[in-house]
């Protein structure tokens, strides 16, 4: 082999070629040229996109937004590398919440084509337009928005060109482009156009819209679809899969979105195919359009230059949701799980069936209706604290309302009873789980999801050393690290309760020696209330209020007399009560 030859002096590249450079990872083929573009008109806050193709986009590609537009004085900037609106630090870096943050696309594009962008900002007296960098912007007509048109894609560049296929298989590339993208904004509305002649027209839905589903895979996909929703520690996927009838000889009706974005990621392929593994035939695959939604900050997105790949903070974590929420939604018993994760609904978070609820109110397809109305059915609101469906009046009297999701109003004989519903759940669930806990054990439930607990490393020790006391109290926990401990099981009561807090107070509690009976009233304040009661429920409740133990020191509830209603409301000795 010859020997390199003598090192030349180093000189920097022309930006030029630098950009070119760059292109080369971003810019593959037309395809890509039209996903950079839309990615900016969405995060443009575009609501109709437009779509213009010639030649398969190796001689025009024009994407044309109703978004916010560009400032003048902007223009030029937007197309240098490295120049963005989008984050300005390290730490909006690792919340990314729009498509682009690499602010290199156009300048990429620009480099190897010869682009044109107009944009004019909404509330602008008129538009300006820049052709490459050559000169400054000139005013030019167009509405509010922004419109980006490439042509001669490539053209100084043959070696690029070269690779480029005919026009049939790019055009076929960017219409995949186009479907993956709007599949994934249903509220914004879309037209693709090819040689002058329209491809496709959506027109902007509701998010989640079933109906655009259906225009971009087809009425047979919708036909088979099945309703996943499916929602734990702090995630959430959703969307439609095509029952197995529905398979498919290759991979090509896979939708998978991560906050919105289209990826492609060896972990959640894994998750999904292994949830439909035992329910297709070898060498069939699956059809499915899912949209998985978690804290930005757990997803990075900046792991290669087309934004196509991420890495999950927790992959373990992520898999296993995939895993375990898409099986279940395949299996069938999505309603039942979601009974029990949603049952209980925490006073924070929204009700569980509300996206369902919600998409078959739009008119979504069969089977999305069936999985709500079961959804639905399954989940009518239940007090955690109900013995029995109906029972009949007691001291507490029969209920009226529930007065600010917190006091079950009732009237007995009397007047008027307020029970405290917080405390009154506290009290029968601390009498439920100290029953359990003296029959033997307290009833456990898996998580979902494993939840780790970070802790003092004294605390850690001592969980590690006594499982048994924790586990009488349906707490499965296991030592994962010095000051970490990973729970698996809390007590079926508790269903929904924040995990961290709960480990976290008991194992202190616990490990200083405090009283059984103690333990468990704190335990029973982390059960989730249901502020959606029914009357009946309601009078289950003042049932089972009425069956405590004697609460002389501490009630959880008070009695108003028709004598001190009187004073209240009748004008007597409260002047400003209003005239009856
Ligand atoms: P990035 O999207 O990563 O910021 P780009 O090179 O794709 O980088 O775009 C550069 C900048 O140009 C964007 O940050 C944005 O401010 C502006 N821009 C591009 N396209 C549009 C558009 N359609 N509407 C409004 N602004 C746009
Ligand atoms: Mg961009």
């Amino acid at each position: 082999m010859d020997r390199p030859a003598a090192p030349r002096r180093i000189q920097r590249l022309s930006q030029q070629l630098a950009n070119q450079i760059a292109a080369g990872e971003v810019v593959e083929r037309p395809a890509s040229v039209l996903k950079e573009l839309l990615e900016n008109s969405a995060d443009a806050g575009a609501r109709l996109i437009e779509v213009e193709v010639e030649q398969g986009g190796t001689r025009l590609l024009r994407v044309r937004d109703d978004g916010c537009g560009i400032h003048q004085d902007d223009l030029a900037l937007a197309l240098s590398p490295h120049a963005t609106s989008k984050i300005r630090d390290q730490g909006d870096l690792v919340r990314v919440a729009s498509l682009g943050f690499r602010g290199e696309a156009l300048a990429s594009i620009a480099s190897v084509s010869r682009l044109t962008i107009t944009s004019r900002m909404a509330g602008a007296g008129e538009a300006w337009q820049l052709e490459g960098l050559v000169q400054g912007p000139v005013p030019a007509a167009l509405p509010a928005g922004t419109s980006v048109e490439v042509r001669d894609l490539f053209y100084n560049t043959p070696a690029r060109r070269k690779f480029l296929r005919s026009e049939r298989t790019e055009f076929s590339h960017i219409e995949e482009v186009f479907r993956r993208f709007v599949l994934s904004r249903s509220d914004t509305a879309f037209t693709l156009r090819h040689n002058g002649r329209q491809i496709m027209r959506l027109r902007a839905g509701a998010a989640g819209d079933l109906g655009r589903v259906g225009a971009v895979l087809g009425a047979s996909f919708v036909e088979h679809a099945q309703a996943v929703e499916f929602e734990a520690a702090g995630m959430r996927l959703w969307g439609w899969a095509a029952q197995p009838e529905f398979s498919r000889p290759q991979n090509d009706m896979q939708y998978f979105y991560v906050n919105g974005r289209v990826i492609r990621d060896k972990l959640v392929n894994h998750a999904v195919r292994q949830a439909f593994e035992e329910r297709l035939p070898e060498g069939r695959f699956p059809a499915y359009v899912l949209y998985f939604e978690l804290d930005p900050a757990l997803v990075d997105v900046n792991v290669h230059p087309t934004k196509h790949e991420v890495r999950f903070r927790e992959a373990r974590m992520v898999h296993d949701f995939i895993h375990r929420g898409l099986s279940r939604a395949l299996a069938g018993d999505a309603a039942e799980e979601d009974l029990a994760m949603g049952h209980v609904v925490r006073e924070s978070s929204r009700p569980y069936v509300a996206p369902l609820m919600a998409a078959a109110s739009r008119g979504a397809g069969r089977a999305a209706l069936a999985a709500c109305d079961a959804l639905y059915r399954a989940s009518r609101p239940q007090s955690p604290a109900k013995v029995a469906p109906v029972a009949p009046a007691g001291p507490l009297g029969t209920a009226l309302a529930l007065l600010q999701g917190r006091y079950v109003l009732a009237e007995d004989g009397s007047g008027l009873v307020v029970v405290n519903l917080d405390a009154a759940i506290t009290r029968i669930a601390t009498g439920r789980l100290l029953a359990a806990r003296q029959a033997g054990a307290v009833r456990p439930q898996p998580l979902l999801i494993p939840e780790t607990v970070e802790l003092d490393m004294g605390l850690a020790e001592w969980a590690e050393a006594h499982p048994d006391a924790l586990l009488a109290l349906g707490l499965d926990v296991d030592r994962l690290g010095p000051d970490t401990l990973v729970v698996r099981q809390i007590p079926a009561l508790l269903r929904g309760a924040e995990v961290k807090p709960l480990v976290g107070k008991v194992v202190r509690m616990l490990a200083d020696g405090a009283a059984t009976e103690l333990v468990l009233q704190v335990m029973a304040g982390f059960v989730l209330v249901d502020r959606r009661m029914s009357v009946s429920e309601m009078n289950a409740l003042l049932r089972e209020v009425e069956a405590l133990p004697s609460q002389e020191s501490a009630p959880c509830w008070g009695r108003l007399t028709a004598h001190q209603l009187d004073q209240l409301a009748g004008g007597k000795g409260q002047p400003e009560a209003g005239e009856c």
